[in-house]
């Protein structure tokens, strides 16, 4: 399916810088390229760089000594003859070779359009489309192995054996219904029902590892809550590595949020450094609370901060029944080089004495668990730091990473799912095969319950590619012996 259009486009960012590329594909890219650049010989080698001039069409002046590559099809980015023009970096020479390369017939590339081509050519599928997106746009190594993974198709592999036992499931009903009179066996229930769970379990695995993908893909944001003065923004900064928010000795200094992102273990993490929180008749102050609070309740996580040297106040309790309900909290006993005043102990016994007054007569007439793992829907975690000599610190890093993504390192790079269109579709299609369950169990027709093992299929196909009507056919007979 080659377009008939042959696109131009600058592939390297605007701006200057050493060299700038500007690329070319489509039929007409070789001859477009040699028309704009003097070669001292042609044709141009595949694949090889040739050196060329880039004169100015008017006067045949030289402008810019180049390098071009080029690519035949199918070996292209494109799947199309692609032709790689490398110029020094400057805006100029970039804009006058883009728009002599217009002139000579070329149109201008649309954004993304590339990588579209090399879809629309059949050259890579859109699990892979939107890795190379993703490849660009990671922030972190670990982000962009992750990419590389998926733009070689891994998610495309992981999905296939499960895709291909829809299919077959799929061909052998319609093998029963089509071919009946041929003596194809008709499929049994029990058999469907185990065939269907099979599918069902493998894709459900998947959907969930999307609660860890999500956060490699997009990071993850962290509040930092505690009473004024214990030693939040001293934890940040800790935490980033830098000075970035303002440390002073007077409470209620932060009175905005300071939002900063460093990479822990590969994950960007967004740290929110919340205003002091403590009940204050100061305006601008009590501005800052409200702003506090509300980042407190959209984080991801919360990370409570205590001071150990100070005896625990109302406040501490107050704060702790607010960020508990919220979700997995960690809890950092800071300021541990000093003498302390709450020790190890009294810290978990505070803890549960709040939590358990915080869900009162439901917490008497449950079993006597620990206030922390009865809370369940709150992991507690406690940390001992000093954000003065950093101890606990690499502790700290490591419990953010474990309660965000209690599932990462179960797998590889390329077993969990990024992206929120294949999270959705894998329930989608999950919601279908449950469809198609209730109808198996309730014996309805094979015709009926097609109709959700398609749709089921359709949902699996938008993530990677079209099953055709052929590869259905195609396992009919292969594996039934119908043409006789
Ligand atoms: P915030 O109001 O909670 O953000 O607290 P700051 O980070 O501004 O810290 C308040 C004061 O406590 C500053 O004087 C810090 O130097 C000091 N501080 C913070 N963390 C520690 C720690 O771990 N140990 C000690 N000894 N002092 C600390």
């Amino acid at each position: 399916m080659v377009s008939e259009d042959t696109i131009v486009a600058l592939a390297t960012p605007p701006g200057r810088g050493g060299i700038g590329v500007v690329r070319l594909s489509g039929d007409r890219a070789l001859d477009i390229a040699s028309g704009l650049i003097r070669f001292a010989r042609l044709p141009l080698e595949t694949q090889r760089a040739t050196r060329g001039e880039f004169c100015e069409p008017a006067s045949g002046r030289v402008l810019d000594e180049v390098v071009v590559t080029c690519f035949r099809r199918p070996h292209s980015y494109t799947a199309e003859d692609v032709v790689e023009i490398s110029c020094h970096g400057s805006p100029v020479i970039l804009k006058a070779l883009v728009e002599c390369a217009l002139e000579r017939g070329a149109r201008a590339a649309e954004p993304g359009e590339f990588t579209m081509r090399a879809f629309l050519n059949g050259r890579i599928d859109l699990t892979q489309a939107e890795a190379i997106r993703d490849l660009i746009e990671s922030r972190t190594l670990y982000q962009a192995r992750v990419a590389a993974q998926q733009m070689e198709g891994a998610v495309s592999a992981r999905l296939k054996p499960h895709k291909q036992a829809l299919v077959d499931l799929i061909a052998r009903l319609e093998a029963g219904i089509d071919f009946a009179e041929d003596d194809v066996p008709v499929e049994g229930w029990e058999t469907i029902l185990v065939s269907l769970e099979g599918i069902r379990a493998g894709l459900a695995r998947l959907v969930e590892s999307y609660a860890y993908g999500r956060i490699v893909r997009e990071g993850l944001s962290l509040a930092i809550v505690g009473r004024p003065n214990v030693g939040k923004s001293s934890l940040f900064n800790r935490l980033l590595n830098e000075e970035r928010a303002i440390v002073t000795p007077m409470p209620g200094t932060t009175r905005d949020l300071v939002t900063e992102s460093a990479n822990v273990g590969g994950i960007p993490l967004r740290f929110v450094d919340t205003a002091g929180v403590r009940e204050t008749s100061d305006p601008v102050e009590a501005i800052g609370v409200g702003k506090a609070l509300a980042a407190v309740a959209d984080s991801d996580l919360r990370l409570l901060v205590i001071d150990t040297s100070e005896p625990w106040t109302e406040q501490d309790s107050k704060l702790l029944a607010r960020v508990c309900p919220l979700g997995p909290l960690l809890v950092a006993g800071n300021k541990c080089d000093l003498p302390p005043q709450v020790s190890p102990d009294q810290l978990e016994k505070l803890l549960e004495r709040v939590e358990s007054e915080r869900t009162g007569s439901e917490a008497r007439s449950t079993p006597p668990l620990s206030g922390l793992e009865r809370a369940g829907l709150a992991r507690v975690e406690i940390v001992w730091t000093s954000a003065l000599t950093g101890e606990g610190l690499a502790e700290l890093r490591e419990k953010i990473l474990d309660l965000a993504a209690p599932t990462r390192g179960a797998g590889s790079e390329g077993e969990f799912i990024t992206d929120l269109r294949h999270q959705q579709l894998l329930s989608d299609c999950l919601k279908a095969l449950g469809r198609a369950r209730q109808a198996a169990e309730k014996c309805v027709p094979h015709e009926m319950l097609l109709l959700d093992l398609y749709d089921a299929l359709h949902a699996l196909d938008e993530i990677s590619g079209a099953t055709t009507v052929e590869e259905v056919l195609g396992v009919i007979f292969a594996t039934f012996c119908v043409g006789k």
